[in-house]
């Protein structure tokens, strides 16, 4: 992707669950059109790491600034650049009872203003994109896991977020449709959306990520170009991690 000024700045960020220490000093910058894969042991902390981006969890110290601007703890800002945040997670969590396009006019009707016309307009439009256009007027249950996951893609960009947070998005699903839901995202990347990707899914990593960041016990230890990480990682933390994975 190419890569522009820096646009998520996670400065010097602890997060203590109560006396669990789950982050230390991390310090990540994420540049415009950079796609970042944040990968690790379960436990390590990735989660919480995007939590604390997203202002889902509030951190304990540190600073993070988005676009410049430094995530308040509440109120109107909060909620303006928490929606500069897309986020997708292993759980797809559609609304139920909603249909498809329902689920994604939600957002942009009631926090961008949209009118519901412009809203269906646009919702039709990334439904398309992401290959479930025909699927706008059924209900959640109706469509697969893989359809599902990508009803939230759509869901998560209808709010024009300026950078995208993916919290193992394919594991929940079955092997056949992981494939479609990384196609997506890898199409997002060469796009030249933002992203932030915990994944284990080292194909994906290679093919669209700029960096890999590696997680353990709440720390960063490697940040390398894919390649550098899955051929020669450096420390016996990822060595052990990948042997474990391939
Ligand atoms: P990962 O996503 O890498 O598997 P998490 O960020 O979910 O890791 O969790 C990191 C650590 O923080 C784990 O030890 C987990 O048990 C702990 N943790 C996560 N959320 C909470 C919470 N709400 N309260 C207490 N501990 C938590
Ligand atoms: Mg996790």
């Amino acid at each position: 992707a190419a890569v522009g000024e820096p646009l998520v700045v996670v400065d010097s960020v602890e997060k203590y669950y109560g006396d669990f220490h789950a982050l230390k000093n991390i310090n990540l910058t994420v540049n415009k059109g950079e796609v970042v894969v944040v990968i690790g042991p379960s436990g390590s902390g990735k989660s919480t790491l995007c939590r604390t981006i997203n202002r889902l969890e509030t951190i304990t110290e540190g600073e993070i600034r988005i676009d410049g601007k430094k995530l308040p703890e509440e109120g109107k800002a909060l909620a303006a650049l928490r929606a500069d945040v897309g986020m997708v997670f292993q759980s797809f969590n559609l609304f139920a009872h909603k249909t498809i396009l329902e689920n994604v006019t939600l957002g942009p009707i009631k926090v961008r203003k949209l009118s519901k016309a412009e809203a269906e307009k646009q919702a039709r439009q990334l439904l398309e994109r992401v290959g479930v256009g025909q699927q706008a007027d059924k209900l959640p249950a109706q469509l697969s896991g893989g359809q599902q996951q990508r009803v939230a893609i759509a869901r998560a960009l209808a709010m024009k977020p300026k950078v995208m947070l993916f919290d193992e998005p394919t594991s929940a699903l079955d092997p056949e449709m992981i494939n479609e839901v990384l196609d997506v995202m890898v199409e997002l990347a060469k796009e030249g959306m933002t992203m932030i990707v915990v994944t284990h899914e080292m194909g994906f990593a290679r093919r669209a990520a700029d960096r890999v960041v590696f997680m353990a016990d709440g720390q960063i230890i490697e940040d390398e170009d894919p390649d550098t990480f899955f051929d020669h990682p450096r420390s016996d933390r990822a060595k052990d991690f990948l042997s474990k994975l391939l």
